[in-house]
C-alpha cells in the first residue's frame, strides 16, 4: 500500500480507533460559547453556573475549601443535605440542556464525520453538543459509535436494545418510549458499575480499548479523582510488551511534559503524540483513514500524505467532501 492509495482504498473492518473527550475538548470546539453564547465550563467553573444556589450550600455546610469536585463529595458524604444536592443537580442539567449547536461545521462535525463505524468516541462531558453533532450528520456517512461515561443530558436509550437516541424518540426494535440516561456527579471515588446504562457504556469502551490500534485523548487529563477511570482504562490498554507499536495521541493545549506525567503508563517506550489543535490530529490529517495511516507508519515505516482537511464555513459543504470519502467505503462494502 503506497501512500496515495488510502484515501481511494480503505481497509475493510479495521479495529477501532478509540478517542476519549474531556472537558478540554468542549471548551476548545466552543471558545465563544454555543450558538448563544452560553459557555462551557470546566469542572471548577460549575460554582460561577451554579451562583448563589452553590453558595448558600458551601456557607452552610463549612464544607472545607477545596475544587468542587471535592466540595461536591464532602457534603454528599453528610446526611441532611439531599434536597440541596438534588438543587444543584437539576440546576447543572438544566444549564447544560439548553445548549445549541452553532449552524457552521464545528470540530465535533469534523470529528464525528472524521472517524468510521468501528470507531469509538468515549467521552466524559454531559453536554449534548457531541450528540448533536452526530445527529446531523447520520445521513452523510456511517458515524462512529458514542458512549457517555459520565452520562449526557440529552442521551436517551432502551435499556434491552442498545440505541442511541435522544428525548422524545422510542425504541426501533421494542417501541418502548427511550429512557433518559443518569448523570454521574463529581463524587471522588465514582462508581460506575451503580448505573446500568452507564455500566454499559463503560464496558463497550473498555472493550474498543482492548482492541484499538490507537488511542486519542482530547481535553481530557486523567485526573487523579478520576481514579476508576483510569484503572479502566489502563487494564484495557494492557502492559507495555503488548503495546510496543501503538501510541497515545493528545489534544491538548498543557505542555507534553504535564501531561505525560499524567499518561505515563499508559505511553509504551515513550510513544506520544501531542497536538495543541486538533486540526494537526491524526483524525483531521487522515480522516476515515487512520487506521490506514498508522498501519502504512508502524507496520513499513511508509509516510501517508494527509486526506484532509476540508475548512470550510459551509455544513453542507463539509457535508458533500466527506460524503463523497464515505462513499469510497461503501462502494466495497465496508464500514
Ligand atoms: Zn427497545
Amino acid at each position: 500500500m503506497n501512500d496515495s492509495s488510502i484515501r481511494e482504498k480503505p481497509v475493510p473492518n479495521p479495529p477501532p480507533h478509540v478517542v476519549l473527550l474531556g472537558a478540554g475538548a468542549s471548551r476548545a470546539t466552543f471558545p465563544s460559547g454555543d450558538k448563544n453564547g452560553r459557555k462551557l465550563p470546566l469542572m471548577d467553573e460549575l460554582p460561577c453556573v451554579l451562583g448563589e444556589i452553590w453558595n448558600e450550600l458551601v456557607t452552610a455546610t463549612q464544607v472545607p475549601k477545596g475544587d468542587f469536585e471535592s466540595q461536591y463529595s464532602w457534603i454528599k458524604s453528610k446526611s441532611g443535605y439531599v434536597e440541596e444536592l438534588e438543587a444543584v443537580e437539576r440546576r447543572i442539567k438544566q444549564y447544560f440542556e439548553e445548549m445549541e449547536l452553532p449552524d457552521h461545521p464545528t470540530i465535533y462535525d469534523y470529528l464525528v464525520l472524521g472517524l468510521r463505524s468501528s470507531d469509538v468516541i468515549g467521552t466524559f462531558n454531559w453536554d449534548p453538543l457531541l450528540l448533536q453533532a452526530h445527529e446531523r450528520n447520520r445521513g452523510v456517512c456511517k458515524l462512529p459509535d458514542l458512549r457517555f461515561l459520565h452520562g449526557c443530558v440529552s442521551y436517551t436509550t432502551c435499556i434491552e436494545h442498545d440505541v442511541l437516541g435522544s428525548e422524545g424518540q422510542v425504541c426501533p426494535v421494542c417501541h418502548k418510549k427511550l429512557t433518559t440516561g443518569h448523570l454521574i456527579y463529581p463524587e471522588a471515588d465514582k462508581d460506575y458499575a451503580r448505573d446500568s446504562f452507564i455500566k454499559r457504556d463503560w464496558d463497550l469502551v473498555q472493550k474498543a480499548v482492548e482492541h484499538s490500534f490507537h488511542l486519542t485523548v482530547f481535553g481530557y487529563r486523567a485526573p487523579k479523582t478520576d481514579y476508576n477511570a483510569r484503572q479502566i482504562l489502563l487494564d484495557a490498554w494492557g502492559d507495555e510488551e503488548s503495546r510496543g507499536l501503538s501510541h497515545v495521541e493528545l489534544i491538548d493545549i498543557a505542555s507534553p511534559d504535564h501531561l505525560s506525567d499524567n499518561w505515563r503508563a499508559f505511553i509504551p517506550f515513550g510513544h506520544m503524540m501531542h497536538e495543541i489543535d486538533f486540526f494537526d490530529s491524526s483524525i483531521a490529517r487522515w480522516p476515515r483513514r487512520t487506521f490506514e495511516w498508522k498501519r502504512n507508519a508502524s507496520f513499513y515505516g511508509l509516510p501517508s500524505k494527509d486526506v484532509g482537511i476540508c475548512k470550510t464555513k459551509s455544513l453542507q459543504e463539509l457535508q458533500d467532501w466527506f460524503r463523497e470519502l464515505g462513499e469510497l467505503e461503501n462502494a466495497e462494502g465496508q464500514s
